[in-house]
């Protein structure tokens, strides 16, 4: 059976076939909920990544002259496609990733969403006309695609990194080759069936899927990608970003987050404690931009930690598919080992654990911590668990000195009704995104999405997308 219909031996998408990979080999794809097989999937190889840049390669002259109602028809078919899959989409989000319904049905909302914006981007690629000092000349500049464009994408929030990036690239005119995590492949394999069904051409979006540690080299490293666009792990950015500099690839980093959440003591507790959990709890705190230090003014302070408390114990932890249930699986064995080390560290050097801390299977409780300090990991590393921090502050000036004081910079949040601290807060805060009087949890289409310092380089979103992914050329004519 080939990879449209058989979940369990799935293939790769190139050139518009669905192959094995070269040498046949497949590796296994786990539910995280109980670690039952979910899929053996094709374990591509380097060669296999060489054939998909050259099918994406030999695909871009023809594609790049498509018209902008071309793509965007294309486009606005396959969010008409994913509709009519929306079951199937919503499915593979829970059982291959452990995605409660309520979060699987966020990020298929999201993801229709980015397709569409993207559609609208199509028409948006321009240049501008430019004075000249040479008398008789017309001066311009025109914006054209790229190239050939590699997408990796994380385990955690595969639909919205797939349909924005990946549509992104293809709305101005490159083709894309993607590589999906080794744990969510078969999302990226629906939609490939997908972009397929829309009419594509074949080689305008390819998959190989594989273990990325094995097989990335291969991808970014390769002369004919023109553009990489990366969203995981900040150790894992560092290794691409200097892959990427010894060829001049230009790249985008979508990276870790320790994102502070500051509560100032004329925040109104009822808005904030429910928004408090949301930012830390969804989807199991596996989102990067999870708030996961909050400094809380100490007026304050004792009454959030109580509320929050009371809250973090009722938070769903049932059957993925009721929509009551938040607490997700987490993902893998290593990552498991890393939250389950976060709490232990802290607890064996002083921390409290006002809440949670224990596990029901694969899932951790919600964990709240309090008397968290500098040596512990958790204070300073990305868990990616549904484990938060709650410090006091005795001054707002300390709550911005605290939250800047990380290597991350990815989301930011301040509760407060002073709009001039919070804005002194929006404008000082060192992190790519700054939500006042909101959760750091916030994503759309079109905004500039991303972070500063280890949460990575460059931003994301239509317009970033589009400026990143095409480059200028200055033209003239002499008249
Ligand atoms: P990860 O770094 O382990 O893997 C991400 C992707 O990189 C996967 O597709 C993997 O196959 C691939 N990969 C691994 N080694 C590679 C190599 N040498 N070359 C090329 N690709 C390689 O991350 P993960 O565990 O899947 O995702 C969690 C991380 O992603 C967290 O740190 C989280 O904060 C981050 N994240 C960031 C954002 C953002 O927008 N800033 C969004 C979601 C997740």
């Amino acid at each position: 059976m080939d990879g449209k219909t058989d979940i369990r031996t799935l293939q790769q998408f190139i050139g518009g076939d669905w192959v094995d990979a070269e040498n046949g080999a497949t590796f296994e794809v786990l539910n995280p909920l109980d670690d039952s097989l979910y899929a053996h999937a094709a374990k591509g190889t380097g060669a296999d990544m060489q054939r998909a840049v050259a099918a994406a390669r030999a695909a871009f002259p023809a594609y790049k002259e498509t018209t902008p109602t071309q793509r965007e028809r294309w486009l606005l078919r396959v969010a008409e496609i994913m509709e009519a899959r929306q079951a199937e989409l919503v499915d593979c989000l829970i059982d291959e990733i452990g995605s409660p319904i309520q979060k699987a049905m966020f990020e298929f909302t999201k993801g229709l969403t980015m397709m569409r914006a993207a559609a609208g981007l199509c028409r948006n690629v321009r240049g501008e006309t430019i004075p000249s000092d040479r008398p008789g000349t017309f001066s311009m500049s025109i914006r054209e695609p790229l190239g050939v464009v590699a997408v990796i994408t994380p385990f955690n929030v595969p639909l919205i990194k797939t349909t924005r990036l990946v549509a992104n690239a293809l709305a101005v005119g490159n083709t894309v080759v993607h590589l999906p995590s080794e744990m969510a492949p078969h999302l990226s394999l629906i939609f490939a069936d997908i972009i397929a069904e829309a009419g594509f051409p074949a080689g305008a979006y390819n998959v190989v899927t594989g273990i990325g540690a094995e097989i990335g080299d291969d991808l970014t490293g390769h002369r004919d990608v023109d553009f990489v666009t990366f969203t995981g792990s900040s150790v894992v950015g560092q290794h691409i970003n200097e892959i990427c500099a010894r060829n001049k690839t230009p790249n985008t980093l979508e990276l870790g987050g320790k994102s502070p959440t500051v509560i100032l003591a004329d925040a109104d507790l009822d808005t904030v404690v429910p928004l408090a959990a949301r930012s830390i709890f969804m989807f199991a705190g596996q989102a990067c931009i999870g708030s996961s230090r909050f400094y809380v003014e100490r007026p304050l302070y004792d009454e959030f930690v109580k509320r929050f408390t009371m809250i973090a114990g009722k938070v769903g932890m049932g059957d993925l598919r009721d929509p009551g249930t938040v607490i997700a699986p987490i993902i893998s064995d290593r990552q498991r080992e890393r939250v389950k080390d976060h709490i232990a560290d802290a607890v064996a050097k002083g921390a409290k654990v006002v809440a949670g801390g224990a596990w029901e299977g694969n899932r951790c409780q919600p964990t709240l911590l309090t008397d968290v300090s500098e040596d512990m990991a958790v204070c300073r590393s990305e868990t990616f668990g549904p484990v938060t921090a709650i410090y006091p502050i005795d001054s707002y000036e300390e709550g911005l000195e605290k939250a800047n004081d990380t290597d991350f910079g990815l989301s930011s949040s301040i509760f407060t009704k002073d709009i001039d601290k919070a804005f002194h807060f929006a404008r000082n805060i060192d992190a790519g995104m700054c939500h006042i009087n909101g959760p750091t949890i916030h994503d759309e289409a079109h905004v500039p999405f991303g972070g500063n310092g280890e949460s990575g380089v460059g931003r994301e979103g239509t317009d970033a997308d589009m400026e990143a992914m095409t480059e200028l050329k200055w033209v003239t004519v002499q008249l």
